[in-house]
């Protein structure tokens, strides 16, 4: 099991901002227990951040929302999880944010949702929009851990500009990255 940096009962908070689903949060939480060894909480939801809002993009400042999980977390690490449509400077949109070793990120599930698969599977795409969210979740953490991205497509740290990229990748760190936080 993953050990060293990552701390006997080391907390993650996970912290809804606007309205998120039960089955949201319990992914969330799965994802992150499986995969970091960690104890992990749900935060009480959380509105919107005052100002996130661009109006001219129409979507919302994830630097934003990482400000909030830092500030009101509880955990060592603290995630955002948010059903709002994110961008960061130039980019057209994010799936999620974090900045490396900081304790504060984001993941948004309003791209996650894709009925799209890519022709992967056939599976449902409740399945997938789960295993989508999982995967973005153990992602971001991944980066406050210290983890940047990795070049192994299957493993959750590679970058996924698309969903069809996040579809590609598994659950799990890959073992390069594992040896990097052990
Ligand atoms: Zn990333
Ligand atoms: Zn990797």
């Amino acid at each position: 099991m993953i050990g060293a940096i990552l701390e006997v009962g080391m907390l993650v908070d996970v912290v809804p901002v606007g309205d998120v689903p039960a089955r949201v949060k319990r992914e969330a939480s799965a994802g992150l227990r499986a995969v970091y060894d960690c104890d992990v909480t749900v935060h009480e939801p959380q509105p919107i951040p005052d100002g996130a809002f661009d109006a001219n993009r129409n979507q919302y400042r994830a630097e934003d929302f990482i400000e909030l999980a830092s500030r009101i977390g509880s955990g060592e690490k603290n995630i955002a999880v948010t059903p709002k449509d994110l961008f960061y400077r130039k980019r057209n949109y994010v799936f999620g944010l974090a900045y490396l070793d900081g304790n504060g990120s984001v993941v948004s599930t309003y791209r996650l949702q894709t009925s799209s698969d890519g022709g992967f599977s056939e599976r449902n795409s409740e399945d997938i929009f789960d295993d989508r969210v999982r995967k973005e979740i153990v992602h971001e953490i991944g980066h406050t851990f210290g983890l940047e991205h990795c070049d192994n497509k299957r493993c959750v740290m590679n970058f996924s500009p698309t969903v069809r990229e996040v579809d590609m990748k598994e659950q799990n760190l890959c073992g390069t990255c594992q040896r990097q936080i052990l």
